[in-house]
């Protein structure tokens, strides 16, 4: 088996997730049993056993004093299989930890019975040192695929791996130890079918060998495993999918809007943590901001071309006089315009086809997308009025919630599509910032229910009886 693929003359080399490696050994420590060093055990020799009732036993005997426990992190969500959440990977790595090894290895050292809230209970000895010494093993394993800062007093591999670390040795004499590991049935004891936990095991652990020896060879002087781990992207489909609300299925292009949208609000709201993940999300995002949203902005604003057509808009403004409130109907008729000067667009019929009727008046469908964005912004405007980046942030909201697949001419859809949002949240933008000065300044009165106005509208109340007093 080979550590690493190369394709297109790139070196690839697949690692399993870490994380998952180890929810994969205690998920399957619930319903079998794992059999250590099953290659090198001596005639007459017991077999290494480790044990899912071990650990449970330890948890009984730890939560018998509930004032003084010796495992305090470990609930019933750890250890009663029925309660267990698989999905928490902290669960896992904290069952699977050195202080369970060591509670249970110092348990088997002591005589007879411990008076416990679940009966008389005592720690096996044999079974009981097996498995601490499986637990131990694993939490190094996990450690030496997981470090992230440069120095660690109590856990000497959860660190970066570097020339001087122990990494390099550990993982010679871990991959030993993975292939004389097998899943036995519970009762019988007999060999299960290759659990394939242990082998990606075997795998990622290789992998990891030939990238810090690629990553050596050009130069590196560290590798922070953790950067490597699947958590951050974990987090980040977790919050694709609640953040697109209007839309679990995203096409592509829906995708790279959302994720834009993630990386806004990830600058300034916490992630969730009900997630898979460990609290880990540094805000080290994949891609920087700047690149992605500076990139085309200023050269679209440029093409915008002010000359050409000059377009009768009388007729539709009459027409929507129902629709519409006059100040929006304004709106609608400069961001159209706009468009439709657009020097790329200005002769392409099918974008005309698709923003008027007739070649002058605005279409069904820019006017419901006009009001459909409009209530959007209102919704979370109110929401997001502090936030940084407040512009982009609606804009890619905008993108988000409103129908735009109708805008579809081949040649220009996208671009339309970005102009209309971009041009309808900067219009939003100023006539908000303008209203809320006039509020301030006490030069609009407002009976609304906007929030941020109706702050406005306090603040310059207050002033206002400051100064009489
Ligand atoms: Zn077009």
């Amino acid at each position: 088996m080979s550590d690493f693929i190369i394709l297109n003359e790139r070196k690839i080399i697949p690692l399993y997730d870490p994380p998952h490696l180890i929810k994969g050994i205690r998920n399957n420590l619930l319903t079998k049993n794992l059999e250590v060093n099953y290659k090198s055990i001596k005639q007459g020799e017991n077999r290494e056993i480790a044990s899912w009732d071990i650990i449970e036993r330890a948890y009984k005997i730890d939560t018998t004093d509930t004032f003084n426990r010796l495992m305090p992190k470990i609930t019933e969500e750890h250890i009663i299989k029925r309660k267990i959440k698989k999905m928490r990977v902290k669960h896992a790595v904290q069952t699977l930890s050195r202080s369970m090894s060591v509670f249970i290895n110092h348990h088997t050292k002591i005589e007879g019975y411990i008076n416990t809230a679940n009966g008389p209970l005592s720690m096996p000895k044999k079974e009981g040192k097996d498995t601490a010494g499986a637990i131990l093993f694993f939490n190094h394993l996990f450690d030496s695929v997981n470090g992230h800062s440069l120095k660690s007093k109590e856990a000497p591999l959860r660190i970066a791996i570097t020339d001087k670390t122990k990494h390099i040795d550990f993982w010679e004499k871990a991959i030993k130890q993975l292939e004389e590991m097998r899943f036995v049935d519970k009762t019988t004891g007999k060999p299960l079918y290759n659990s394939p936990t242990i082998r990606n095991w075997i795998q990622t652990i290789r992998g990891f060998q030939q990238l810090w020896c690629t990553l050596k060879e050009r130069g590196f002087k560290t590798l922070r495993p953790r950067n490597i781990n699947q958590d951050p992207l974990e987090n980040f489909f977790g919050q694709i999918r609640t953040f697109g609300r209007a839309n679990r299925n995203p096409t592509c292009a829906q995708f790279g809007t959302y994720y834009k949208a993630l990386l806004i609000t990830n600058l300034t709201t916490k992630s969730s943590n009900k997630t898979n993940c460990e609290e880990n999300f540094n805000g080290e995002l994949l891609v920087s901001l700047k690149s992605i949203f500076e990139s085309n902005e200023t050269a679209q604003e440029k093409q915008i071309c002010q000359s050409a057509v000059n377009l009768d808009l009388k007729e539709y403004i009459d027409e929507m006089k129902n629709e519409i409130s006059p100040i929006k109907k304004h709106t609608l008729n400069i961001i159209l315009k706009q468009i439709l000067d657009y020097e790329a667009i200005k002769d392409c019929d099918a974008c005309k086809t698709l923003l008027t009727r007739d070649g002058t008046r605005a279409s069904r469908n820019i006017i419901t997308t006009f009001q459909r964005t409009q209530s959007v912004l209102n919704e979370y405007f109110k929401d997001f009025h502090y936030e940084r980046n407040l512009r982009i942030l609606l804009k890619t909201v905008c993108f988000i919630e409103v129908e735009l697949v109708w805008i579809d001419c081949t040649l220009h859809g996208s671009q339309i599509k970005d102009v209309f949002v971009e041009k309808i949240v900067q219009q939003y933008f100023d006539y908000s910032c303008e209203k809320v000065n006039k509020i301030l300044q006490g030069k609009e009165q407002y009976v609304g229910r906007n929030e941020l106005m109706c702050n406005a509208k306090s603040k310059y109340l207050r002033t206002l009886k400051n100064k009489r007093l």
